[in-house]
């Protein structure tokens, strides 16, 4: 009922997705997906989630894919902009939690620099909805007193800029989004800046989705293990001793049956 949501100014539902599965959508996303009249939608939003949009409603693919943009970053917040009218609910639909690597804060701070209101809907984000699809914790006692989510991407042929002595920490969890690429570097990186090669690592493939596969490694064997899988975007890289309780908490369909754990890749 569109009344429920009386917009009397211009304004833009910025709404994470989750990360796949559409059960891990927030009672708020859904209840705003039932009432938009125009959904603009990344390529992260699984056809699942897109499924739940009712079929009068606008829906502008926004995406990008990596290295060829669909839109670009200012096309999107000038689309957004421009359809932000009173009497129009507007959503801009985001995988896993706008704020996070979403580049949502950017979005937000475009309209109400325009004057345009801008509510977020909080997200289930990958690292949390991916690990806990596998049963296992970002933080655990005795095996990880913190996490941390980095970004492993940057422009081609560049360096990643990240504090490697910092993040070299066997007791924190390190979460990498967007690392498919880098993931070399990244595991280079942070054993020479003095992580154990034999930390365990999962590299989570469209985790909560269909198609979801994960490698189960070390530090020193993941990006050959990913490779062998040839694990395809979007790709959830978790770097912490947390990894080895996968299957462990469940109490039922252990994946901890004796397989060397360095050997693993379980999907679809
Ligand atoms: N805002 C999103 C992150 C956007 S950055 C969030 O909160 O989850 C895009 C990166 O997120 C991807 O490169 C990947 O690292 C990660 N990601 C998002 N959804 C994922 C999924 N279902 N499976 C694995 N990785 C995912």
């Amino acid at each position: 009922m569109k009344e429920t949501l009386k917009i009397e100014h211009g304004l833009v539902y910025l709404v994470g997705a989750g990360p796949g599965d559409p059960e891990l959508l927030t009672v708020r996303a859904v209840k705003l997906l039932n009432e938009a009249d125009v959904v603009v939608y990344d390529r992260l939003i699984s056809p699942a989630v897109m499924e739940l949009v009712p079929k009068g409603c606008a829906k502008i693919y926004a995406g990008k894919a990596s290295g060829r943009h669909h839109l670009a970053q200012d096309e999107i917040n000038e689309l957004l902009a421009r359809l932000a009218r009173p009497g129009r609910l507007v959503v801009r639909l985001k995988g896993g939690d706008p704020h996070i690597f979403g580049r949502g804060s950017e979005e937000a701070e475009y309209l109400a620099e325009r004057g345009i209101a801008c509510e977020v809907v909080p997200g289930v984000t990958a690292a949390s909805g991916c690990t806990a699809a596998l049963g296992f914790p970002l933080t655990h006692r005795g095996y990880a007193t913190g996490v941390r989510f980095v970004t492993g991407h940057c422009r081609s042929g560049v360096d990643l800029d990240l504090n490697w002595a910092s993040l070299a920490d066997p007791d924190t969890t390190l979460v990498v989004y967007m690392g498919l690429t880098n993931l070399k570097q990244i595991a280079t990186k942070l054993t020479e800046a003095g992580l154990p090669a034999s930390i365990p690592v999962a590299a989570i493939a469209s985790g909560t989705m269909p198609e979801q596969k994960v490698c189960y490694a070390t530090l020193g064997t993941i990006e050959a293990r990913v490779a062998e899988a040839g694990l395809t975007a979007p790709v959830l890289t978790v770097i912490g001793r947390v990894v080895a309780l996968a299957g462990l908490l469940s109490g039922g369909e252990a994946q901890e049956t004796g397989d060397d754990p360095d050997r693993r890749t379980i999907g679809a």
